[in-house]
């Protein structure tokens, strides 16, 4: 196939004609509850650019949500694909296994923080993992209680439905959800009520007295936190945080389980979020960056924790398959050969210097944050008023789109604009993007697009 050309190009208004009789079928084919972002469809996808079925080029700020961080069709991920489908696609690690899936278990051994012994179980969703990590962690204490945060995102199965805290959309009407969940107060510096500079401090022991009165810390099986949330608007807890509660978790016989499902495999300008601030989880859930867009999960742990778990209790018809494992050795050898971690923090840079320019244009962002190539603004009404506001930060995503710019919102008030590029994307794609971001917010806020 010819390569992409990496360039935003516009044929058609958008969604053109094809994307809109495609959305027509969709509706009378697929449930009204599976939305669509953005109803372009896509025919071709690479690098910094996804090519729709009428021809345009749109510029890339979302990865499939954190997904195709080495590109939508990385060569290494692509020809390790072609190579493994032509061998065989499937037997069933539990049935007849293949050596795939111990090559995958071996990389995420040596990548993830902590040298010490690990053992990996691999899935097809981060949902799944992030449940396994659980069944994993209550079967090694003998405990039940999960404590997870305000504002956290762990998917849409009904175990994770509970540890995932808001509402609409994710829960609205699919209660009762699983019980022995208790949620604990975030670490969320933009919005803390008590003083900036002492947010550690304060949510660390409210999160404290709280599992202390409501639990029993006794009964903790383990803590489950996304070291920057992601679906809850990028909210990076301040330092030292993290690692208070893995030591709490440590001094109270519970595990700390890292959800690095958005944040891993170079999405941070580290392999994993942990990294940045010398943390070593117990037990780490990583899924969509690791496979360059094939259906993989993982939770990797220490290895008493892994095999406290009898034959057979963990598992599933497809997980690890060989295809999806295929992928991501070729997506780690993306990685690791073109240094994409660093490639995270440039982008990273252009992204926040960018960012800041416009912060000071604009006077709606009340703070832009996250780390290395996951970045976010969370939009606010402005002049000295946080409040915030989703309908501005809808109507500049509804803009963007329009002119063939891909981007995501997040956050618990539907009202952070959060930039998750492709860590192949050129950096005139990305100077490109954020012109349309900046034109965007400049033409909604002069009244001329809302
Ligand atoms: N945990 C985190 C931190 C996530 O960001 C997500 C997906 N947005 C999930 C879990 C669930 O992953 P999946 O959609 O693959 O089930």
């Amino acid at each position: 196939m010819t390569p992409i050309t990496q360039r935003r190009e516009l044929r058609t208004e958008l969604p053109g004609p094809r994307s809109r009789a495609l959305q027509a079928r969709k509706e009378a084919a697929v449930s009204a509850g599976v939305s669509t972002g953005l109803p372009v469809y896509i025919d071709r996808a690479g690098g910094g650019i996804l090519v729709d079925v009428d021809g345009n080029h749109l510029i890339d700020f979302g990865s499939g949500i954190a997904v195709t961080t080495v590109g939508a069709s990385a060569p290494r991920v692509v020809e390790a694909v072609q190579g493994q489908v032509e061998r065989f696609t499937h037997t069933c690690f539990m049935v007849t296994p293949y050596e795939e899936y111990l090559e995958v278990c071996e990389k995420l051994a040596a990548l993830t923080p902590g040298s010490h012994e690990k053992r990996s179980a691999l899935f097809n969703s981060g949902a799944e993992a992030v449940e396994n990590a659980v069944k994993i962690a209550r079967a090694y204490t003998g405990r039940s209680t999960i404590v997870a945060f305000d504002h956290a995102y762990h998917g849409r199965t009904n175990l994770t439905m509970a540890l995932t805290a808001k509402n609409l959309p994710y829960k609205q009407g699919f209660g009762p959800f699983a019980g022995e969940v208790h949620r604990a107060p975030m670490a969320y510096p933009f919005r803390w009520p008590g003083d900036r500079e002492h947010v550690a401090e304060e949510a660390f022991a409210a999160f404290a007295a709280q599992v202390h009165t409501q639990v029993g810390e006794q009964n903790v099986a383990a803590v489950i936190v996304e070291p920057i949330q992601g679906e809850g608007g990028f909210i990076v807890p301040p330092a030292g945080w993290l690692e208070r509660i893995a030591r709490w978790c440590q001094e109270h016989g519970a595990l700390f389980i890292a959800d690095e499902i958005q944040t891993g495999f170079c999405r941070t300008g580290d392999w994993f979020a942990c990294d940045a601030e010398g943390v070593v989880p117990d037990l780490i859930t990583t899924a969509k960056g690791i496979a360059g867009g094939m259906p993989l999960a993982a939770v990797t742990g220490r290895a008493e924790v892994m095999d406290a778990v009898h034959p057979g209790g963990l598992g599933g018809t497809y997980g690890g398959n060989p295809v999806a494992c295929a992928a991501a050795l070729g997506a780690i050898a993306t990685m690791e050969e073109e240094d994409l971690c660093g490639r995270a923090r440039q982008i990273g840079d252009v992204l926040r210097s960018r960012l800041e320019q416009l912060a000071d244009k604009v006077g709606v962002i009340g703070e832009i944050r996250g780390r290395g190539a996951m970045v976010a603004v969370e939009v606010v009404v402005g002049s000295g008023d946080r409040s915030p506001d989703a309908a501005l930060t809808a109507a500049v995503s509804a803009h963007c789109h329009r002119e063939g710019l891909v981007t995501l919102t997040a956050g618990t008030f539907g009202n952070v604009l959060r930039f998750l590029p492709p860590l192949t994307i050129s950096d005139e794609l990305l100077h490109e993007g954020l012109d349309i971001l900046e034109d965007a917010f400049l033409t909604v806020l002069d009244g001329g697009d809302r």
